[in-house]
């Protein structure tokens, strides 16, 4: 009994400790958090007066009984309604988790009143933008992203440029606005971001037209100190070179496609 309860005593904390450390929490009010698991999805959590909303719910697949913990830790309830920004499975990959236990997925926000839902064409055909009226939260899912390279290969340039637009006409300057993936920021940094990104395309495209193949791009010292500007956390290995070689060729093939 003594060996048993040593066990218990001794595994308890590790057990507690692998189900919720992965996962931070940061509030923004009473009603809005953002949990934020080591996987880097960035996952709200809003209480309305329909009940609990989780917008994105993937933590990583062994962190799915944590979240679900998380959330009951927080507001002491289920979810009921799940919204995705996009149907990528680092965004809705929990769904069918939180389904099954009950929760339900909508494809528009209509029926909830403290959050207003549009939908844009930049990283996927479908993507859409919430806005969590009392806390002035905006996700934008991955139309920005603040640990890797932009990704508008759906809506190319326009398309982009269309949907940060969007944002940028939603709530005010206080906004918070939160990236599909890294750390959450305001309207100036998102602005940067459309301008870096507008200056990625111009030089990928300058380079191209050079006759600058993929390989000698990638090299480029003026690319190089483009790209370090979509790691402002200044991460060691931030891109992967093959990630980085394929960034250029997707660019490319917007460019191509003259959107
Ligand atoms: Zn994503």
């Amino acid at each position: 009994m003594k060996t048993i309860l040593f066990f218990i005593v001794l595994i308890y904390p590790l057990l507690s400790f692998a189900n919720t450390a992965d996962i931070s929490v940061t509030k923004r009010s009473a009603d809005a958090y953002i949990l934020t698991p080591a996987y880097s999805t960035n996952i709200g959590l809003f209480n309305t007066a329909k009940g609990v909303v989780l917008i994105d719910p993937m933590p990583g697949e062994s962190q799915l009984d944590a979240l679900s913990a998380r959330v009951k830790s927080i507001f002491s309830d289920q979810v009921t309604y799940i919204l995705n920004t996009h149907d990528h499975s680092d965004h809705s990959g929990g769904n069918a988790y939180f389904i099954a236990g009950g929760s339900e997925l909508m494809q528009s926000a209509d029926t909830v009143a403290e959050i207003d839902m549009l939908t844009v064409k930049s990283h996927t055909a479908n993507d859409a933008i919430f806005v969590h009226k009392p806390s002035n939260t905006i996700f934008v899912g991955d139309i920005y992203t603040t640990n890797w390279h932009p990704t508008f290969y759906a809506g190319g340039v326009a398309g982009f440029v269309a949907a940060v637009d969007a944002i940028l006409n939603l709530g005010n300057e206080n906004s918070l606005i939160v990236p599909g993936h890294g750390k959450p920021g305001d309207k100036q940094q998102l602005k940067l971001f459309r301008q870096n990104t507008l200056e990625w395309v111009a030089t990928v495209k300058a380079l191209s037209k050079q006759g600058l193949t993929v390989s000698e791009i990638k090299d480029n010292a003026e690319i190089q100190r483009i790209l370090s500007k979509f790691n402002p956390e200044n991460k060691i290995d931030f891109i992967p070179q093959p990630a980085f070689e394929r960034f250029i060729e997707r660019t490319l093939t917007v460019i191509e496609k003259g959107v």
